[in-house]
């Protein structure tokens, strides 16, 4: 793999177009696509959605680029392919081969020696992984149902045929029929109410990979934040979303002044349904967000910078492999921090920084416990196996906390000049980890005369853990909230301390309390936080692993709704976790996640079901 990365470096320089051809000769063990011989260069995509049948028919017309043979293959899984034609309209000979539990199966099409596009006819199945369908009464406003669809890692091949490798990137455009009274939005240009027709067009002229490919459906409102930002709501959400989000505008040109031109035009934010499984998804030009980002008191919107931070790390310069996913989110969790200190000041990024510390430290401690403690290593091995896997915070803080050493160690002016000229050499094409350490050590050697060691990234990339000499980041304003954590453990009433605390100050709070604590103190600390009642996700969340762990009964209920309203992973994987500890904790676990489980997303049933060993219906 190493000498491919000087390799690149050479191409990179003289041409960035060239070394995106070239890179995806390079396999991708999450996808059967032959981009080297025959790559996918534009989608014209033409579809119903039906939400009686809850199903997508659709015809999918790829225009290919050969370079070599006579076949192009595609990423398919769980799609019913109907008929496949030619450009000259002849039929072609295809065949679906393969079907492996995680990438389903690779769709072999013949070409003739002219063929320049290939129109696909096929159906998404009820196995369509990416896709959510929700009943009305799973929405906030109850009364119409709502699709989403959720297509990173390798979901996109659910409900369109594709070459799903993040190395393919490709230009689209498209037409969705829905029921008139709903509106459709993907990650394109996209409308901004509804009409009578129901059906819209959408484009997407800048190239994006397969896991990019978006969809949303619902009863859906606009509200402009400026000129080039909006939020997009069911009708019921969208005051408080377009409140929650009001510093939008704040935040892209924060974003810009750091690392150059926002590329995308347009950057509006979709709030989902509570069954979104993630914080956010950074779709282009239209990032979807869960709801539990609605404080309402705009204190979580950290996660907003995040997405938007991707429109460069990520969208702009993409992982080659999920191998290398930490140069996705390391970037991203690295710039989100620095619009955030931009917009809020040193110390309140600071705390963000500690927090994301501890996050770290908790999933490493998990990870190394568990079969794969490579996975604290940042650069993955993941053949084999399910790429979702390295959605740890390993590839997000780890990963940050890296960028973070190089830029504390040679200085942030020299940082902030590679990153804005890495993200516009780079911009539109993929990267990989070998070729990032190649492009970092030259740029400072040629810009700076630095001579960058290769045992920092050694250290850092491909050792386990953080390394020895790792400088953790500090927060004033956490050590008086420490101080206060033991007062409150000694008995003494610290509630004039507590006094505009801030969400982050409460979450270092309960990260602080040791793991044993007695009945008494819980009914005391909960009296002064009001955790349990507390509507903040964030805090309920991490209060609700202490009560757990503690049995303190009072969470119950709440914690039963909060389960069955919410869909996003990184709550309930370590609640589900705490529960399952213990033989009273898993049968209450088991009892709710009967219940709560038809309104979780594939990506958390996935998860849930292993922590529970619970065996999918039907299966
Ligand atoms: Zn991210």
């Amino acid at each position: 793999m190493r000498k491919w990365g000087v390799f690149f470096i050479f191409f990179a320089l003289a041409c960035g177009k060239e070394m995106n051809d070239e890179s995806s000769m390079i396999p991708d063990p999450h996808s059967y696509a032959n981009s080297g011989q025959c790559v996918v260069t534009h989608l014209d995509w033409r579809a119903t959605v039906d939400f009686t049948t809850k199903q997508i028919s659709a015809t999918a017309t790829w225009t290919i680029h050969r370079k070599e043979g006579n076949e192009v293959v595609l990423d398919a899984k769980s799609l019913k392919i109907d008929s496949i034609f030619l450009d000259n309209g002849k039929p072609a000979v295809f065949s679906l081969e393969g079907d492996d539990p995680i990438l389903g199966q690779a769709l072999r099409i013949r070409l003739e020696p002219e063929t320049k596009t290939i129109s696909i006819r096929y159906r998404t199945t009820p196995g369509a992984e990416a896709l959510q369908w929700l009943m009305p009464e799973q929405t906030a406003g109850r009364q119409h149902p709502f699709l989403f669809t959720q297509s990173q890692a390798i979901l996109a091949r659910t409900w369109i045929p594709c070459q799903d490798s993040p190395g393919v990137r490709f230009t689209y455009t498209a037409e969705v029929t829905v029921p008139s009274n709903l509106l459709a939005l993907m990650s394109a240009s996209n409308p901004i109410e509804k009409n009578e027709s129901g059906i819209y067009t959408f484009e997407m002229k800048q190239p994006v990979p397969s896991y990019l490919l978006a969809l949303t459906v619902g009863d859906i409102a606009f509200r402009p934040v400026s000129d080039r930002s909006g939020v997009y709501a069911e009708p019921v959400t969208l005051e408080a979303a377009a409140w929650e989000f009001a510093d939008l505008e704040k935040m892209i040109a924060a974003a810009e002044e750091l690392y150059g031109p926002y590329l995308w035009e347009r950057y509006d934010v979709i709030v989902l349904p509570p069954s979104f499984p993630f914080g956010g998804m950074e779709n282009p030009r239209l990032t979807f967000v869960t709801p539990t980002l609605l404080a309402g008191d705009r204190s979580l919107t950290s996660v907003i910078a995040h997405e938007l931070a991707h429109s460069w790390s990520g969208n702009l310069v993409t992982n080659k492999t999920w191998n290398d996913f930490w140069l996705n989110e390391g970037f991203t969790v690295y710039f989100e921090t620095r619009i955030m200190e931009k917009l809020y000041g040193r110390e309140h990024s600071e705390m963000l920084a500690v927090l994301n510390l501890h996050d770290l430290e908790t999933d490493m401690r998990e990870i190394s416990s568990g079969p794969h403690p490579d996975d604290t290593k940042l650069k993955l091995d993941l053949q084999g196996r399910n790429p979702d896997d390295a959605a740890t915070d390993v590839a997000y803080n780890k990963g940050y906390f890296l960028l973070r050493t190089l830029e504390e160690k040679y200085g942030r002016e020299k940082f902030d000049a590679f990153l804005r000229d890495y993200f516009s050499t780079y911009a539109f094409s993929v990267m990989d980890t070998e070729t990032f350490i190649d492009v970092f050590k030259t740029y400072y050697r040629e810009h700076f005369n630095i001579n960058v060691e290769d045992a920092l990234f050694t250290s850092w990339i491909y050792s386990r853990g953080l390394p020895a000499d790792f400088t953790p980041p500090s927060s004033d304003r956490f050590a008086k909230v420490e101080d206060a954590a033991r007062n409150a453990l000694e008995g003494q009433d610290i509630t004039a301390a507590t006094k505009g605390w801030t969400t982050q100050e409460w979450l270092h709070f309960l990260n602080m309390l040791p793991d044993t604590l007695t009945q008494a103190q819980l009914q005391t600390l909960d009296r002064l936080g009001r955790f349990t009642e507390s509507g903040n996700a964030e805090i309920f969340s991490a209060w609700s692993l202490i009560a757990v762990r503690n049995n303190y009964s009072p969470i119950r209920e709440p914690l039963r709704r909060f389960l069955i309203n919410t869909g996003r992973r990184k709550f309930l994987t370590p609640i589900y976790t705490e529960l399952a500890k213990t033989p009273e904790g898993r049968a209450f676990a088991e009892e709710v996640y009967r219940a709560a489980r038809p309104n979780y997303h594939f990506v958390s049933t996935s998860t849930i079901d292993k922590v529970l060993s619970f065996d999918p219906p039907g299966l």
